[in-house]
């Protein structure tokens, strides 16, 4: 069993709807589950749609509806053949649009968007695209059924980032899918949607549908997720700084995990954490080029190999705030690191990246529009720096700590550059420096330069 995650932009118009029908024909013989996010932009319109209406501008809401409905139309007159499955297919956008209309007169005569009804408008790209495109399937000749993801996905009642309920979305997959599975169907489910225990809409957050692969993979212990992207793979570095950046063909959980929440795009930070915890390999693919390998995320990776490469990826996160908090309090002190990080605690902001001495605490964030906040409160126990604009560069491999040789060529590498900080060991594969936003670029290329492209035995 596997599952097979598409995108928007691999469900965009007829010609890309095409190509991922193929691809599902391809791995037919897999026991495939198909979980597809909102077709092309559509998730884009309807949040445009809530900001007309919050803009008072509900005559403009309703013609992004109209939009809506035309673009699924045009989309299913190329693709649905057969009388029957055509009228069910107009049915399913004007039913959606309808709603959507319903939604927007609510929203315009309480003069409110509440979260939930956030919620149950975002919801509506993905009630239309998993039945349309399981249509688009049935009319192939291929023996599919729709799963309806609120009857799958359980989650709390978290609106916009809702929190999934493990044990009873197990139960649902169990339940729901396993037998379609069994009975030689092809379950088609959307993505990034969810229900609350009374039957709301919920979703996941943005970019959540590979979320919900995860998680029906570890619903039905699936031996593999497919994620399809436009891009080949998770690659050795932002190719917008890197033009000739590769894909990696093999990473563990743990860098992949690592990489996404020190900058790489490619995956949703938590997304692939359900089936981290139940060992389930997952692959990165492109659409356009199918018959690429991709990227092999999988726990087989040791860092004992001394055939595998120790840096995998050079990763970058611009823009950022390092924020550096002295206080002579800290000499031979205790409690000290408590009450600074009490206050981000307050805060509700998450510190990234922490390195410290005798009398000095340094951390790095997100950028927030609670600095002054921050800064105020922190002046009242140490003194403070925020500096704003900085970014992060992280070398990302396995074992580091552990391979004797790493520090040198990473260090020669920067040599031109101009390190804040430095953090290094505490995952065991991630060193990052912290410099001005603008000497970013020339770090990650002359690190993937020593790095990547010297193991590859290319010429520096
Ligand atoms: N359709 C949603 C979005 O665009 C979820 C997804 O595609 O993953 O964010």
């Amino acid at each position: 069993m596997i599952v097979m995650k598409f995108g928007g932009a691999s469900l965009a118009d007829a010609e890309t709807i095409k190509n991922t029908v193929s691809i599902i024909e391809s791995r037919m013989n897999r026991q495939p589950v198909v979980v597809v996010s909102a077709f092309g932009k559509t998730t884009d319109l309807l949040t445009s749609i809530l900001e007309s209406v919050s803009a008072k501008e509900p005559e403009s809401a309703r013609k992004t509806a109209e939009e809506i409905g035309n673009y699924h139309l045009n989309i299913i007159g190329d693709l649905i053949v057969g009388e029957s499955l055509r009228t069910r297919a107009q049915e399913i956008i004007s039913d959606n649009v309808s709603r959507l209309r319903r939604l927007i007169d609510g929203m315009e005569y309480l003069e409110e968007v509440s979260p939930r009804t956030r919620d149950s408008v975002l919801a509506t790209g993905e009630m239309l695209s998993a039945p349309l495109f399981s249509l688009i399937l049935n009319s192939r000749d291929i023996d599919v059924c729709f799963v309806d993801p609120c009857e799958i996905i359980r989650t709390d009642t978290d609106h916009g980032r809702a929190n999934p309920c493990m044990d009873a979305i197990s139960v649902n997959c169990r339940d729901k899918i396993i037998p379609e599975l069994t009975s030689g169907k092809i379950p088609v489910t959307g993505g990034f949607l969810g229900s609350t225990p009374d039957g709301a809409f919920t979703t996941l957050g943005r970019g959540g549908s590979d979320l919900t692969a995860s998680l029906v993979a570890r619903g039905i212990s699936a031996d593999l997720i497919e994620f399809w992207k436009d891009v080949d793979g998770i690659l050795t570095a932002d190719p917008g700084i890197v033009p000739d950046a590769e894909p990696v063909s093999h990473i563990s959980f743990q860098e992949a995990g690592e990489l996404a929440f020190l900058g790489a795009k490619v995956l949703h930070p938590s997304s692939i954490q359900p089936a981290v915890e139940k060992g389930i390999p997952v692959r990165v693919l492109n659409f356009h080029k199918p018959s690429s390998p991709g990227t092999l995320i999988s726990d087989e990776l040791t860092g004992t190999d001394p055939h595998e490469q120790a840096v995998s990826s050079v990763a970058c996160k611009r823009n950022q705030l390092m924020v550096n908090v002295y206080s002579t309090r800290m000499l031979g002190a205790r409690g000290f690191l408590r009450t600074v990080f009490e206050v981000f605690d307050r805060l509700a902001l998450s510190v990234d990246h922490i390195a410290t001495s005798e009398v000095n605490v340094t951390v790095t964030l997100a950028p927030t529009h609670r600095v002054k906040e921050l800064e105020t409160e922190l002046s009242e126990v140490a003194k403070v720096r925020v500096e704003d604009g900085v970014g992060v560069v992280s070398v990302v491999g396995r074992n580091l700590p552990h391979t004797p040789g790493v520090a040198g060529p990473i260090f020669n590498a920067l040599s031109d550059v101009n390190i804040k900080l430095v953090t290094y060991g505490g995952s065991g594969v991630n060193l990052s420096i912290v410099v001005a936003d603008d000497e970013v670029e020339k770090a990650v290329k002359s690190l993937h330069t020593a790095l990547i492209c010297k193991s590859r035995g290319e010429d520096a």
